[in-house]
């Protein structure tokens, strides 16, 4: 992305320990792959380990892998606890870098983070592209996400969150 033009290097990298963010600003080339640009554009590479906060923050909906039962806003105590075993568990996965498990407020059981589906998608990996301020990278006059997937040989899940 930076040989092409579309980013460059904002500053150096940040390293904390096992895991390091870097960051990049649009590059001279950006108008190329994107109709519009804000000037507030960051893109950060975290590598070592990465869960969305803000993805917990707005979890819309989560299903436990035991149980099934979906658990969304129409749950909402059930959904507060489990955005707090999400904090909890976020600290031990950014610390440890082993899979996180998570205990269902519904059936008490028990079950690796990466097994729950929610939505948005938390994470809990070990690269994230964070895109702040950019226009959607679907808008993007070439396929990013191709390319990255192609480039790292491995498949790109999407995910959001809110403040
Ligand atoms: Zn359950």
């Amino acid at each position: 992305m930076m040989r092409s033009g579309l980013i460059e290097p904002m500053d150096d990298m940040v390293d904390f320990g096992r895991k390091s963010v870097s960051s990049f600003a649009p590059g001279p080339r950006f108008a190329e792959y994107f109709d519009h640009k804000t000037g507030t554009e960051n893109l950060e590479i975290h590598a070592g380990g990465w869960v969305s906060d803000y993805g917990i923050v707005g979890l819309e909906l989560a299903a436990c892998p035991v149980c099934g039962t979906e658990i969304s806003i129409q749950n909402a105590e059930e959904l507060e606890i489990l955005k707090m075993e999400l904090v909890k568990a976020s600290h031990r996965f950014l610390k440890t870098g082993s899979d996180a498990s998570l205990p269902c407020p519904i059936c008490t059981g028990e079950n690796l983070i990466k097994y729950w589906q929610t939505e948005p998608h938390l994470g809990f990996c070990q690269l994230a592209f964070v895109f702040w301020n950019w226009p959607p990278v679907q808008e993007c006059r070439y396929d990013l996400v191709r390319y990255l997937g192609e480039t790292l040989k491995h498949n790109i899940v999407f995910t959001y969150g809110r403040l």
